[in-house]
């Protein structure tokens, strides 16, 4: 029946038997699709509005030049907080759409020098408040077969969180490279750190440590969420090493099967 979902398990029963359990999880999985659906199309009809109300702001900030000082901090914390709202929004959508995804992996190689070249620039302009040591150590003959677009979004987000949860003036690398057959990404800081309690909720979405901070920093509380989803469709997952006060390393390992190397293909 294709309209149904079945759940598989085979246990061990007794010394020399097997014991098959069929599970119909059809009626969760209904749900799961409703649940996705649903956030993906709120998320949508969001857009338009807010596009609209953020855009009447911005005139009003130019045209009304007599504003009294109260008016201009409160338009100004509008159009802050509807930034926020929007951020949030193309977040849940990047979401959405990484869950719903069913492009093929196999059928695009990414040009991670490209990918990253754009993604050190964007960390640069993040970067100039904080003025953080950042340096990026990338592989330039590392290709693999992936989504752009995630890949990109996963990256930037491991990136920009070392930059957020980094005191000014600390130190923050990046590294793409080979292991073995594999590839390799991490970004090492020396930032605030995460307590051990936290590791294993931090990939749920609105999962923060801090929430107040987090908010200041203006996260969404959905981008190791994403990171999580991009890396489980590339036959991966997130790597959490973390000392509260000493700093994190997030990292990931792309298996054999995805990676591409230039020079033995050319
Ligand atoms: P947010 O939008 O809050 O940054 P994320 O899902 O990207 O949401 O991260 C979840 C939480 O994990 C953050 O709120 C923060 O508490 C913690 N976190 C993420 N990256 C780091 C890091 N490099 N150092 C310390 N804490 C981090």
């Amino acid at each position: 029946n294709p309209n149904k979902t079945f759940e598989y398990r085979i246990m061990a029963y007794g010394e020399d038997q097997l014991l098959l359990i069929i599970r119909d999880v059809s009626r969760v999985s209904q749900l799961e699709e409703m649940r996705k659906d649903f956030v993906a199309n709120v998320s949508h009809e969001l857009r338009t509005p807010l596009t609209v109300i953020n855009g009447y702001l911005e005139v009003l900030s130019v045209e009304d030049e007599d504003k009294s000082p109260f008016v201009g901090k409160a338009m100004m914390e509008m159009e802050t907080q509807t930034k926020r709202m929007q951020a949030l929004i193309e977040d849940l959508l990047i979401l959405s759409r990484i869950e719903a995804s069913s492009e093929r992996i196999y059928e695009n190689t990414i040009d991670m020098t490209g990918m990253f070249a754009q993604v050190e620039m964007e960390a640069k302009a993040l970067n100039k408040e904080k003025r953080h040591n950042i340096s990026f150590k990338i592989d330039p003959d590392l290709v693999i077969f992936g989504v752009e677009t995630e890949m990109r979004s996963a990256c930037s987000n491991l990136v920009f969180n070392a930059i957020h949860y980094t005191p000014p003036g600390g130190t923050i690398k990046v590294l793409w490279k080979k292991r073995a057959d594999s590839a390799y990404f991490a970004v090492i800081d020396d930032g605030d750190g995460i307590d051990d309690k936290h590791l294993r909720r931090l990939t749920e979405r609105f999962y923060r440590v801090d929430k107040a901070r987090s908010r200041k920093t203006g996260g969404s509380g959905l981008g190791l969420s994403i990171v999580k989803h991009v890396l489980n469709h590339h036959n991966s997952f997130l790597n959490i090493e973390s000392k509260v006060g000493k700093g994190s390393e997030f990292s990931f390992i792309l298996p054999p099967e995805l990676v591409y190397e230039k020079n033995t293909h050319s």
